[in-house]
């Protein structure tokens, strides 16, 4: 494959440098795709795909996707819905996962948005802030700042904020709190409508998606292999139903089989811990790279 730069039929826009910047590399990487990424480097060929990658601020991406400078982006759905480009969203990613909040000082009167009728509200989302607040009927003063929204109402700005929360632990520290969400977000695969449309960048995006989608499904099953008393076999099978059924195998002591299932990562403490009462040993976990299915 021709490695040289802008010889890649699809370009897929990330952002380079912040908090979508390493997940959004480690996916690509997961899938297998190589490629240099250096901070200083604007573009880099996938040397084993027919994919280019941009590395540019978040706030462009939408747009980027938008006019078709980009056929793909990696961004929080959050700038999709401030910016409110026609951009197709192909697949949540499951990381960057925040809200957008309103919030006011902790010495503040307001217990709902509804309190905050005729004040003003500081946010560098100015579009959502003022679509939430339209929809409600809560006349606010809507004033776009580019950042540190969180010391907006101890300079005596804003009475209150609209801003991106993770853990509210800025929130808290900037004593903040929380009124209500606006809404959630996490980081998405987004295209461009007419790349779809294209039939040899849709058959790479495809491949892409299919491969992003294997990543992501793995995340959430590990692998467990273990011993396990024949006797307490019907019972394990309970506990490790697997994706279709476990896998069990014969020992060299016939009282015993090694069993080999995909477990729920989320409850999977819970079935290791029920699996040991069942008098399973050696079990062994091991995470899932890619789950085809
Ligand atoms: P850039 O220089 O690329 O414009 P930025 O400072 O605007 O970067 P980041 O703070 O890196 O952006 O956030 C990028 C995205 O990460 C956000 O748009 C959002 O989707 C997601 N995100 C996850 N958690 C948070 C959080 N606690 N605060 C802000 N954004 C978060
Ligand atoms: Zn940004």
């Amino acid at each position: 494959m021709d490695d040289t730069l802008g010889n890649r039929n699809v370009k897929l826009a990330l952002q380079r440098e912040g908090r979508l910047s390493r997940n959004s590399t480690e996916l690509l990487e997961t899938v297998g795709l190589e490629f240099d990424s250096y901070r200083q480097k604007l573009f880099a060929a996938c040397r084993n795909f027919d994919l280019e990658l941009l590395f540019v601020r978040d706030d462009d991406i939408p747009e980027y996707v938008a006019d078709g400078v980009a056929d793909l982006g990696i961004v929080g759905r959050n700038l999709v819905h401030e910016y409110g480009r026609p951009v197709r969203e192909l697949l949540p990613l499951h990381f960057g996962y925040c809200s957008l909040v309103v919030a006011v000082p902790n010495e503040s009167p307001a217990q709902t948005v509804q309190d905050l009728a005729s004040t003003r509200v500081a946010t560098s989302y100015p579009n959502s802030a003022r679509n939430y607040f339209d929809t409600l009927g809560i006349p606010v003063q809507i004033i776009p700042i580019s950042g540190s929204v969180e010391l907006t109402p101890t300079l005596g700005v804003a009475q209150g904020i609209v801003e991106l929360t993770a853990t509210g632990s800025t929130l808290r520290l900037n004593d903040l709190r929380e009124v209500a969400t606006i809404y959630t977000s996490e980081a998405i695969l987004m295209a461009n409508e007419d790349s779809l449309r294209d039939e040899t960048k849709r058959k790479t995006i495809d491949r892409l998606c299919i491969r992003f989608k294997a990543a992501i499904d793995a995340r959430k099953f590990k692998y467990v292999m273990m011993n396990a008393p024949r006797s307490a076999l019907e019972q394990l099978e309970t506990v490790t139903p697997g994706l279709k059924s476990p896998t069990i195998l014969d020992l060299a002591d016939p009282n015993l089989v090694a069993i080999h299932a995909a477990v729920e990562a989320e409850t999977f403490w819970d079935v290791i811990e029920r699996l040991r009462e069942l008098g399973a040993t050696e079990i062994l976990v091991t995470p899932i790279e890619s789950m085809i299915l």
